[in-house]
């Protein structure tokens, strides 16, 4: 790769930062760029610039937006008595994708992971106690992941909620242990979410 252009180069080595783009993929992109028109560069250059300028996340639920709330929290036909938490925003979108839930969210921001240094301060979790002591919904829905993280996040907020007047349910069957909510397919997310179960099993 030497005998490119060092300002190719520099291409190269920026888009083999991104997660799962190897050496030679970066390459192959930063080619593709390369031949792409003058207008078709300028706006992968300017949307990854706009995303950064305009994305944010929402002051309620934690969700990405480019207001300060997000469009789930502005919707007024949303059932807001209900609020699913999930760790990421990709775990929202595959469960709005599943079209069987019409409540509202709590995004985490991860899951607690001892091992990588992650805490509850390091998650949205004091957010959501507070949002739940404040807006007294009627259902708490874990989501997070069947993992060990997910798990133990599930059983840290369950407790956390305890002795709260709501009632905490978790999604279960269906979802395959260890599993990432994104790669779950759409139907059987939907069925997971229907048959939650009340979480009291979690509380020591
Ligand atoms: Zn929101």
């Amino acid at each position: 790769m030497n005998h490119y252009p060092a300002s190719l180069k520099q291409l190269i080595d920026n888009l083999a930062r991104l997660p799962g783009i190897g050496r030679k993929s970066a390459e192959r992109l930063a080619l593709h760029i390369l031949k792409a028109s003058h207008r078709e560069a300028d706006l992968l250059a300017s949307s990854i610039v706009e995303v950064k300028k305009r994305v944010r996340l929402c002051r309620r639920c934690f969700a990405l937006a480019e207001e300060d709330y997000c469009p789930v929290c502005t919707n007024m036909n949303r059932d807001h008595s209900r609020i699913c938490v999930v760790e990421k925003p990709a775990d929202m979108a595959a469960i709005e994708m599943s079209g069987g839930y019409n409540g509202s969210y709590h995004i985490l921001q991860g899951a607690l992971s001892p091992m990588d240094g992650i805490g509850p301060d390091d998650l949205r979790i004091a957010e959501l106690l507070k949002r739940v002591d404040v807006d007294g919904p009627s259902e708490v829905i874990l989501a997070t992941g069947t993992n060990v993280e997910g798990e133990a996040t599930a059983a840290f907020i369950s407790e956390k909620l305890h002795h709260q007047p709501v009632r905490v349910t978790r999604i279960a069957s269906g979802v395959p242990m260890g599993g990432d909510l994104k790669y779950v397919d759409q139907v059987t997310l939907k069925r997971a979410m229907e048959t939650r179960h009340d979480t009291r099993y979690l509380d020591k």
